[in-house]
């Protein structure tokens, strides 16, 4: 959720909302940036004083929570960066990648052009969450072409958040590179889970998705040396027009050689960026993806292999495979069809995304028994 407040000409600041005159007190101790509402103002306290903020601030009290943790910029923009009431709260390192997905949600410039944070700006944004955050997940882009600075804020995670749960997204091609394996398996946090896509079941079929010469090789090699180190991973297929016919191979191969991994995540497409581009030859249905995938699903089951899928509206799957379906479009990209109100299973459904439902213009099913 993002807001603006006018009148507001500032340098840029994280900040939390603060409700009560003793977490005032508590967060002027540690040196935490807050706004509080003292003496008819409202005031953005900072380590150099306070900024008094524009009236129209005041209804940052009435749309986040307390523990939420918020960023504004210079020009007044107030954005989340961690929703205290959500267990689907994210840091972006870079939205840079050294691949190229077909169908990847963000769009190419971002993957060229954009900036990479530094570690003490992510120091920062998690020195504001509170240490009792159940999970964070930390992505990109492609969040170890940070280098250096990535395992910097590996081993801050490490020495830090003992409560936390990471989840870190990854293409999982630096890991195929043994000495960086090695030295990420040194600075492991606590309890972080590795989510890294395999689009085809061999160099051929993997790298025309990714664009991307030797990006199979790489992760494959990536995953089993994470694995060398008992590191947990999960792997992602993105379900496309391009890998439906054979993610029952895809299947067979994980199951012959990577069957170490945690999981497998089916995920429905998500149009935006490169997919919304080359939806034309990306665009799957999902109840096209769904029924197409059932084969591969009970090969990872028979396997040993706990399989979920991700994205799918329950209306799309059959029910059978209910069980395996995950509430996993962020809070912020869910939306539902105005006739999902008489759906019976509406409570335990995981939505539609908005990008996803705008453009492929799909409605909902709803189950009335
Ligand atoms: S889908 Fe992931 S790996 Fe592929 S280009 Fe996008 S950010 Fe990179
Ligand atoms: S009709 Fe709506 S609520 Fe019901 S399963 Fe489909 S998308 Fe979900």
């Amino acid at each position: 959720m993002s807001k603006y407040i006018k009148g507001y000409s500032d340098d840029g600041y994280i900040f939390k909302i603060c409700f009560n005159e003793n977490e005032h007190i508590g967060y002027m101790q540690t040196g935490l940036n807050h706004i509080y509402k003292q003496d008819g103002e409202i005031r953005l306290y900072t380590y150099d004083g306070y900024i008094i903020m524009p009236d129209c601030a005041g209804e940052l009290f009435e749309e986040f929570n307390e523990n939420d943790v918020l960023a504004i910029d210079d020009r007044g923009i107030v954005s989340t960066l961690y929703s205290a009431d959500s267990d689907d709260n994210a840091i972006v390192l870079t939205m840079q990648c050294n691949s190229n997905c077909i169908m990847c949600p963000c769009s190419e410039n971002s993957r060229r052009y954009a900036n990479k944070v530094s570690p003490e700006y992510v120091k920062e944004v998690l020195r504001y969450i509170p240490e009792w955050a159940k999970y964070i997940t930390i992505t990109g882009g492609e969040p170890t072409l940070l280098r250096d600075d990535f395992f910097e804020i590996m081993e801050h995670i490490k020495e830090t958040r003992k409560e936390t749960h990471f989840q870190l997204l990854t293409n999982g091609r630096a890991f195929g590179d043994y000495s960086f394996a090695k030295h990420f398996a040194e600075c492991l946090p606590v309890s972080i889970e590795l989510g890294i896509p395999l689009y085809g079941y061999n160099e051929e079929t993997h790298d025309k998705i990714t664009q991307t010469k030797g990006s199979f090789k790489q992760a494959v090699i990536g995953i089993h040396n994470l694995l060398h180190y008992n590191i947990d991973v999960e792997i992602r297929i993105v379900l496309t027009r391009q890998n439906i016919d054979y993610v029952e191979k895809i299947a067979a191969y994980i199951a012959k050689y990577l069957c170490g991994v945690r999981c497998v995540n089916l995920m429905g497409l998500e149009l935006m960026g490169n997919a919304a581009k080359n939806m034309a030859d990306v665009w799957l249905p999902y109840e096209e993806a769904a029924e197409k995938s059932e084969k591969a699903i009970r090969k990872l089951v028979n396997c040993g292999i706990d399989v979920q899928l991700y994205n799918f509206p329950l209306c799309a799957v059959k029910r059978e495979y209910w069980d395996i379906c995950s509430k996993s479009i962020s809070d912020y990209k869910i939306r539902y069809d105005d006739v999902c109100s008489e759906c019976k299973v509406r409570e335990i459904c995981g939505g539609i995304f908005d990008s996803t439902k705008r453009m492929a213009k799909i409605t909902g099913n709803p189950i009335r028994d």
